[in-house]
């Protein structure tokens, strides 16, 4: 039986971070998973470092959209008929926290942390050799309306409070940063300060090197054999039992079905998103990730190809992939970007772990001694993974950590 001083289940973006966060403190660190390093919903994402986040996704506001939704015409979102009573009040308390006041709050809330995204990648890709991956070349949003511009009117007054640049531009102005976008849009606002990398996976993978470089060992294992013997957690591995004083669960969407065993209950939902990689037409090319705003995808410059990513669809995590939106929004994303041939023929489903007030737990499980929590980051795990192991770190050392951890608190939901 082996012993570390702590343990982290999971090696998603966040868990590797976290691992990495705590072995550069010198502690002795197991990170374990049952998959490869990175390999889950760290591997699919779009790849942008939103620091500049202001307000989370809402549930929609409008009747057309709801309508929309419903009949399975949205391109933005989906959803399985069978799963809609078991998420409803899941779906309730999102409607509740995308009231306008509670939207405000949360942009409030949420900034200390967000705000140090890209700096906390920094740190951590320039120690791992992984400053290749990143792109400082902002994200921009288009919209194709009006009306769906001039909503934006609250997030430009927010963003000014904040300090946070942006730049409203027209067509003609968009397409100098993008000039192989089409005109098909009328507005566009770049957000010069977000960052994006090529290779998600990439980085999780040299964040985990660095961890091992710095004496922290990765075991395969199933997080689910986690119990209490004395006082310290154990967890079975390929290569033996592991025992640590203090243990964090970074288990992603599956992190509640863990918790659960322990009589921990989280209101954890996921929005699951696809992703598929196309390449371009002629010399059509990217320098950094788009959003079609209405019709609700990504369109991402990977080392893949042109990587294409969905919005939410509410349905069991583990249900089979049903790609509808593809169908419904390629014809939108051909008419916006010369897409060519899909590049590797397959359809990549992974699922965001949500939680109805959009903010992850980040801190102590109350109840159970040693035991710290560091999930529910939604649509924003790869943009805080680096910040979330800084401040689980800091949490574990005792000192005053870096940002008021209280919005992250799990206690929210007792
Ligand atoms: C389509 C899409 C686009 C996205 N775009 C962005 C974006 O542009 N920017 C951004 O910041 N975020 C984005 N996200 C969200 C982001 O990908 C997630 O928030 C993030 O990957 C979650 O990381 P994680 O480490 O918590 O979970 P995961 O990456 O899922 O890691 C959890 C790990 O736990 C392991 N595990 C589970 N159960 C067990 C078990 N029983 N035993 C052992 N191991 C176990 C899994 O194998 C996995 O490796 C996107 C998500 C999707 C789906």
């Amino acid at each position: 039986m082996a012993r570390t001083d702590a343990m982290v289940l999971g090696a998603g973006v966040v868990g590797t971070s976290v691992a990495l966060h705590l072995a550069r403190r010198g502690m002795s660190v197991a990170l374990i998973d049952r998959t490869g390093v990175g390999e889950q919903t760290s591997y699919g994402n779009a790849g942008i470092i939103e620091g500049n986040t202001i307000f989370p996704p809402a549930f929609p506001s409008d009747i057309g959209s709801l309508v929309r939704i419903l009949f399975k015409q949205a391109t933005e979102a989906n959803y399985h008929l069978s799963f809609l009573p078991q998420v409803m009040p899941w779906l309730l308390a999102f409607r509740a926290a995308s009231q306008p006041k509670r939207l405000i709050e949360t942009a409030r809330l949420i900034r200390p942390l967000f705000s140090r995204a890209v700096v906390e990648h920094e740190t951590l890709m320039l120690e791992s050799g992984a400053t290749h991956y990143l792109r400082k070349t902002g994200w921009l949003k288009v919209y194709r309306g009006e009306n769906s511009f001039a909503a934006l009117a609250p997030e430009f007054e927010l963003a000014t409070k904040f300090g946070l640049p942006l730049q409203s531009l027209d067509t003609a102005k968009a397409q100098l940063l993008e000039p192989s976008l089409n005109p098909v849009f009328a507005h566009a606002v770049f957000w010069p300060e977000a960052a994006s990398v090529s290779n998600p996976l990439g980085v999780t993978r040299a964040y985990a090197a660095r961890f091992t470089a710095l004496g922290g060992v990765i075991l395969s294992g199933d997080a689910r054999s986690l119990h209490r013997t004395g006082n310290r957690w154990r967890v079975e591995t390929a290569e033996g039992a592991l025992d640590s004083a203090e243990c964090v669960v970074a288990l992603g969407p599956w992190s509640a079905d863990l918790l659960a065993t322990l009589g921990l209950n989280f209101p954890l939902a996921v929005k699951r998103g696809y992703h598929r990689h196309f390449r371009a037409q002629g010399n059509a090319g990217l320098a950094r990730p788009v959003l079609d705003a209405e019709v609700g995808y990504l369109v991402t410059p990977m080392e893949q190809g042109i990587r294409i990513t969905t919005g939410a669809e509410f349905a069991a995590r583990d249900a089979p992939p049903s790609p509808a939106q593809f169908e419904r929004l390629m014809p939108r994303a051909r008419e916006l970007f010369p897409l060519g041939e899909q590049a590797d023929g397959r359809t990549w489903l992974g699922s965001r772990p949500c939680f109805p007030d959009s903010r992850p737990v980040i801190g102590r499980a109350l109840g159970h001694s040693g035991l710290w929590l560091a999930f529910g980051h939604a649509h924003w795990g790869l943009t805080l993974g680096p910040a979330t192991g800084r401040l689980i770190a800091e949490l574990m050392a005792g000192g005053t950590p870096f940002c008021d951890p209280a919005p992250y608190r799990a206690e929210r939901f007792s």
